[in-house]
């Protein structure tokens, strides 16, 4: 899922302003009867002032655009595991609600895909934090690779990860997250680790509450898990709506 941000509303006022104000001075000769007028009455000087007001806008135009690509800078940081690079929990919590509530007035149908990487602790603890690190950006990279555009990846949890798949029914997700499983498994890491992962499937129910889907896409890949791992679950979707 591409990072949106809509320009400001401000910045566009504030953008036509100057140019309607350029348009008024140059083409329409509006200063000089200004300027003459006030000359006469008033005996002020006027040009400078307008100088001086053309200045303030515009570099008014330029701080609220910088300021508008800092917060830019700042949301995507705020919304960015810093170790991976990918969406975290809380912005990635607003697409799944999102997601949640998209279905309720669509016809298509979206799943979850939830994997845990199996015995990770292992890793860290036989070659240390810093290859663990590598590992974690190295299969995040693999499942990147390989997602649509439309498709947002979220670090859950530490070595827990969320694929919310839209336009997607239970079956494609399964074979998805199959194809996950086995890429994962074939990959080699760095100083030849192996590894492998656990996956959970659930397609969206209508109109479902976002805990009873976390329970349910965490029940199968809990499944997994307990058949011996490096597997793909997806029982509980039996009556989706
Ligand atoms: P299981 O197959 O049951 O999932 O076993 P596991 O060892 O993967 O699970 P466990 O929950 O016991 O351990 C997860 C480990 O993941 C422990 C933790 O130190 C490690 N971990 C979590 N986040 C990070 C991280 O950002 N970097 C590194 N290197 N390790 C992490
Ligand atoms: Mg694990
Ligand atoms: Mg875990």
């Amino acid at each position: 899922m591409k990072y949106r941000t809509k320009l400001p509303l401000d910045i566009i006022i504030l953008a036509l302003l100057i140019i309607l104000t350029a348009i008024t001075l140059l083409l329409f000769d509006v200063s000089e009867m200004i300027y003459a007028f006030t000359r006469k009455h008033e005996d002020l000087e006027l040009d400078e002032l307008i100088l001086t007001l053309a200045f303030t806008s515009f570099y008014m135009l330029l701080f609220i655009v910088r300021r508008f690509f800092t917060i830019k800078q700042l949301l995507k940081h705020a919304n960015t595991d810093s170790l991976i690079g990918i969406t975290n929990r809380r912005k990635g919590t607003e697409y799944i609600l999102n997601e949640i509530e998209y279905i309720k007035s669509s016809t298509y149908n979206s799943s979850l895909i939830m994997y845990d990487l199996d015995h990770f602790k292992e890793i860290n603890d036989t070659y240390g934090h810093d290859v663990g690190d590598s590992v974690l950006q190295e299969v995040t990279q693999l499942v990147i690779d390989d997602i649509r555009n439309k498709d947002s990846l979220i670090r859950w949890g530490g070595e827990e990860f969320i694929l919310i798949c839209p336009d997607c029914d239970l079956k494609d997700a399964a074979n998805l997250a199959e194809r996950f499983r086995a890429k994962i498994e074939k990959h080699m890491y760095i100083n030849n680790i192996k590894l492998t992962a656990s996956f959970g499937v659930s397609q969206l129910k209508y109109k479902e509450n976002f805990k009873e889907l976390l329970i349910r896409v965490d029940k199968n890949l809990y499944k997994s898990k307990e058949s011996g791992r490096n597997k793909v679950t997806h029982l509980f979707a039996q009556s989706l709506f």
